[in-house]
């Protein structure tokens, strides 16, 4: 069976090379500057033998002799310093370079998994409750419950699919931003109302005015919407509520979701933006994901020149404020 190497193995076999090499390099530079040392000395005393005691000029030669013995220890000194420089520069750039890369293929993995996971799970669910509905004779009460699971999970298999063909089309310049007026007041409150409707228990307290627009565009901006809503659920417990605001600036309009989950740690908050980045440790994590929505809420919003952040909820919890140009 071929030797495979889990990244983490890799990681410390590249790290353990890394080490080696740069010192090896280092102590290489280090012999050639005590080799030449001591060659320029040799090279000096010869110089020294073959002087005549009683040459006028005798004095004046060992002076200069000496000089130039200096002289070249002080230039072996220069380079070699120069060259030890590029060298741990150069070192320390490769070193970062590796390490991303190491963290980059870790995440991509991560995230194969995840969305193979993803998209198994609510095909499975769908097609188990389905089967169930046709099979037995249920009482309305089961029936909506099964209905509305299956409806749950083709919702999430919506948004995942819309996360990644979006995200590699916004990525690769597929897709072209197109801007219209948009009454985001009536947006959000229908994207609010289909989630009152997949999560009953939940308790929304809503501040949405009417009428505000802004010139955006429609999908992107319902794919940014749902995703924050999406986490704002999944990340908090079920009796708890979901706040959503909407208001109006000057230039432009700002919306916030919070709840009142566990919230987001400060050395997390600029990092869970990024692709695939995702809180916590693999094997420990409950909720499921992909790592993609926030990367893409911020995507949108920078695309629309707009801004995303996030702070904490009071007593608890994210909040997640967008602000968009309203033209
Ligand atoms: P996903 O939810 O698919 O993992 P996201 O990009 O939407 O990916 O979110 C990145 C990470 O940020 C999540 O894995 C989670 O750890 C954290 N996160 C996002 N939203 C919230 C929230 N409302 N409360 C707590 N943590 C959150």
């Amino acid at each position: 069976m071929p030797l495979r190497f889990l990244p983490k193995q890799k990681l410390a076999l590249a790290t353990i090379l890394y080490w080696f090499l740069l010192l090896y390099i280092i102590a290489a530079l280090l012999f050639w500057y005590i080799r030449l040392q001591e060659q320029s000395s040799q090279m000096a005393n010869y110089r020294l033998m073959e002087l005549v005691a009683d040459d006028p000029q005798y004095l004046k030669k060992v002076e200069q002799i000496n000089e130039e013995s200096i002289r070249k220890t002080h230039q072996y000194r220069g380079e070699g310093a120069t060259f030890l420089f590029i060298i741990l520069v150069g070192a320390v750039f490769v070193f970062r370079a590796v390490r991303r890369q190491f963290k980059v293929a870790q995440q991509q993995q991560n995230f194969m998994m995840a969305i193979t996971h993803e998209l198994k799970t609510p095909i499975a669910v769908a097609k188990l409750n389905l089967e169930t509905l046709q099979k037995h004779k249920l009482d309305e009460e089961k029936k909506d419950k099964l209905i509305r699971m299956t409806l749950q999970e083709t919702n999430r298999l919506n948004t995942l699919t819309n996360n990644i063909l979006i995200s590699s089309q916004l990525e690769g310049g597929g897709y072209k931003l197109v801007k219209e007026d948009l009454d985001l007041s009536a947006l959000i409150s229908r994207l609010v109302m289909d989630f009152k409707q997949r999560f009953p228990d939940r308790t929304w307290i809503l501040e949405i005015p009417d009428s505000i627009h802004l010139k955006a565009d429609p999908l992107l901006i319902q794919i940014l919407i749902n995703n924050l809503l999406d986490n704002a659920v999944k990340y908090s417990p079920r009796s708890a509520s979901v706040q959503v605001k909407l208001g109006r600036g000057t230039s432009n309009v700002e919306m916030s979701i919070a709840d009142q989950g566990p919230g987001i740690p400060d050395e997390e908050k600029g990092k869970i933006f990024k692709r695939f980045y995702r809180i916590g440790n693999e094997s420990v994590r409950t909720t499921q994901g992909t790592g993609l929505g926030l990367y893409l809420c911020k995507k949108i919003t920078t695309d629309h020149r707009g801004s995303i952040r996030v702070s904490d909820n009071q007593p608890s919890g994210a909040n997640f404020i967008v602000q968009l140009p309203n033209n």
